[in-house]
């Protein structure tokens, strides 16, 4: 046996002892495959959002425009409108008949998200946006412009089930998943700020989405899809958003990762993995009882090879818990079991939370993580953590309304 067999072979018996001991988060541990316990138990009690012209198929815009007396090729108008446009507002919408534009508003295009509050940074840069959705739930977005592209952070779900301890959104838990509409009106509305000159430096185009807001993704696998394609097709179908500048985020649901592999889509994958054994990432992560380090990097880089797209490994740096050398040591040779070049490591600042025992590292410590990967011929990158002054890390504007969430999961 190899070195690098016999590591993994370790690996692979500490998680077994692992999993025997009963999980403390409310993940229930199972066979690899059904990943459903991604989901709140009161996910299924949630009312559902309004079906948007985001949420149909090109079958269900025809019908539901068939219904309303109008002709298939009004639907081909609307998708023009939407995609091209980011526009919702039927009372403009000029080429259509004037008696009908109201009841197409109703039909088609429902208020989804309303703004609750907008916090500006980096000279009006990053501008991170609280959502409230139809039921009161609240979720956010970030928009980031750089000189060479303007990225836009977005949520999948309501809270996030995943219960990382460190973590805002982590303390909410998960109220439910959002729908396609409610994702992609989050991209709409940026590609709206980006086009009309909201965001300081003039009109733009919005060029990147991560999947890094609230939420796990993979538990929202569906909605999740169904909005990357849409935002990767071209108008009039679609934002035109290349495939190759999307990023799935995960915290490591395997069967997510590998069926995503299978969807011939040049998406990027982003791993949290935030520690490099089981033993520390079962403190930190507790989806890792359900599937160890070995199995998240094993499907990690297995989507490196059927998508040719270096996957991101996200590591927050916590001050003398995940930051110290001999992390940043094993971290390496894990991810060089599997060759080089494959991945690239994302060290973030933690941005703690208010009362929390999970603070940030010291500049130091940071940098000697950097030099000790880059020594191993890992490429490595402290993550910008724009928006910091307003509250940037995950999940940490809506914290704040945590409470108001709460109330209403109680409902
Ligand atoms: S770190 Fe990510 S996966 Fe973990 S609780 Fe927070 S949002 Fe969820």
């Amino acid at each position: 046996m190899s070195d690098s067999q016999a590591f993994r072979a370790t690996r692979e018996n500490s998680h077994e002892a692992d999993q025997s001991a009963e999980p403390e988060t409310g993940i229930t541990p199972g066979p690899q495959g059904a990943f459903k316990d991604v989901l709140a138990k009161n996910h299924a009690r949630r009312g559902k959002p309004p079906v948007h012209f985001a949420d149909m198929t090109e079958e269900e815009r025809i019908a539901k425009a068939k219904e309303l007396g109008l002709p298939k090729f009004r639907v081909k108008q609307l998708a023009n409108h939407y995609f091209a446009h980011f526009d919702t507002n039927t009372a403009e919408f000029t080429d259509l008949p004037a008696d009908k534009r109201e009841l197409v508003g109703e039909a088609f295009f429902p208020t989804l998200i309303t703004e609750v509050t907008r916090q500006v940074a980096d000279d009006g840069q990053t501008i991170k946006t609280l959502w409230e959705l139809f039921d009161g739930s609240r979720i956010e977005s970030v928009l980031m412009r750089y000189p060479n592209r303007a990225t836009l952070c977005i949520s999948s779900q309501v809270g996030c089930g995943m219960g990382c301890p460190f973590c805002a959104t982590g303390q909410l838990g998960l109220t439910r998943n959002m729908s396609t509409g409610e994702i992609l009106e989050q991209v709409r509305v940026a590609a709206r700020m980006m086009a009309e000159g909201e965001v300081a430096g003039g009109p733009g185009r919005l060029s990147n989405i991560v999947f890094m807001g609230m939420g796990e993704p993979m538990g929202n696998y569906k909605s999740v899809l169904h909005a990357v394609r849409q935002i990767c097709a071209m108008p009039p179908e679609g934002f035109g958003i290349s495939a190759r500048n999307i990023t799935i985020s995960t915290v490591g649901v395997v069967p997510g990762i590998r069926k995503l592999a299978k969807e011939g889509l040049p998406v990027r994958l982003a791993v949290s993995l935030h520690a490099p054994s089981d033993q520390l990432r079962d403190e930190l992560v507790p989806m890792n009882r359900r599937f160890n380090t070995t199995q998240v990097l094993d499907a990690a880089h297995d989507y490196y090879l059927a998508s040719k797209r270096r996957v991101s490994i996200e590591y927050a740096l916590m001050r003398g818990i995940n930051d110290q050398a001999e992390h940043a040591r094993l971290l390496a040779k894990r991810l060089n079991h599997y060759g080089d070049d494959w991945v690239h490591v994302n060290p973030i600042p933690l941005n703690p939370i208010e009362g929390s025992k999970w603070t940030a590292s010291k500049p130091e410590d940071e940098q000697q993580f950097l030099d000790i990967l880059h020594h191993a011929n890992i490429t490595a990158t402290l993550r910008d953590t724009r928006g910091q002054d307003i509250d940037g890390a995950c999940g940490q504007l809506a914290a704040k309304v945590k409470e108001r969430n709460k109330a209403l999961q109680a409902k």
